[in-house]
């Protein structure tokens, strides 16, 4: 029988919600582990991505399989990995909002199939559009989310390093520590939850109103936009990368 994510990916196939449709070679709908506990989200396939019909194989995905496998200590089988947007835009120009929109529903539902505890956003565009912030990636990248019981771990776009110097760069240095936090995160996973006394009463659940570090992850169940507050943009806001 196949797998509800088999059904959406075959539905999402003949999408024409938007203008994109037109231009594209082939939808670019996500891959990986359905069961994933880290789901990867970029911007939109580019040139590679819309002729392979699968998310970040070119150089950028490259980069990103690396950090995968020296940090993360992960296969890229083992994660998922998507787009906000699914099919290419000419010249791999920035989506509009009526593109964005269109699309949002088939991400929601790749979320809510896989249920990832930690959501990586690739870039400015992927973060700035999944904790709806119009903060930038340099302020955002270094420090994880709370997100719907989920955690978001925001870092650069693997293309921007490549674009800005590769491995001597310090976005590059900075790349790794944030998939060092992301292996620190799924490791925090995996220990035993403390042990509840029957006399202990639940906790409430908290709601997620702004952002603050995370210190331990909490597990919901819905996919909701959250508004995070948006502050003064920092100098080194003009060196945004993606
Ligand atoms: N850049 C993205 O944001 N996504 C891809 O799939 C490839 C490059």
């Amino acid at each position: 029988m196949k797998q509800p994510l088999e059904v959406l990916a075959a539905e999402a196939a003949g999408c024409t919600k938007c203008r994109l449709a037109e231009g594209r070679t082939q939808v670019v709908f996500g891959v990986g582990n359905p069961d994933a506990d880290v789901l990867f989200v970029g911007e939109a396939p580019g040139f590679h991505e819309d002729k392979q019909g699968e998310p970040f194989v070119g150089a950028a995905g490259q980069l990103l399989t690396r950090m995968l496998n020296e940090v993360v200590g992960v296969e890229r089988a083992d994660v998922y990995i998507c787009n906000v947007i699914m099919c290419r835009p000419a010249g791999n120009r920035d989506p509009q909002e009526d593109e964005i929109e269109a699309c949002t529903p088939w991400l929601v539902e790749q979320v809510s199939l896989i249920q990832p505890r930690v959501i990586v956003t690739l870039g400015n565009f992927a973060t700035k559009f999944v904790l709806n912030t119009r903060q930038g990636i340099t302020r955002m990248r270094g420090a994880a989310y709370p997100w719907h019981g989920r955690t978001v771990i925001p870092t650069y776009h693997p293309a921007a390093i490549l674009r800005g110097g590769g491995e001597r760069s310090r976005q590059f240095a900075e790349l790794r520590q944030d998939f060092e936090l992301v292996r620190e995160t799924l490791a925090a996973l995996d220990r035993p939850a403390k042990r509840v006394t029957p006399t202990e009463p639940e906790a409430p659940p908290e709601p997620v109103t702004q952002v603050e570090r995370v210190t331990h992850v909490k597990r919901l169940t819905q996919v909701e936009r959250v508004t995070v507050p948006d502050a003064e943009p920092a100098p080194e806001e003009q060196l945004e990368l993606f």
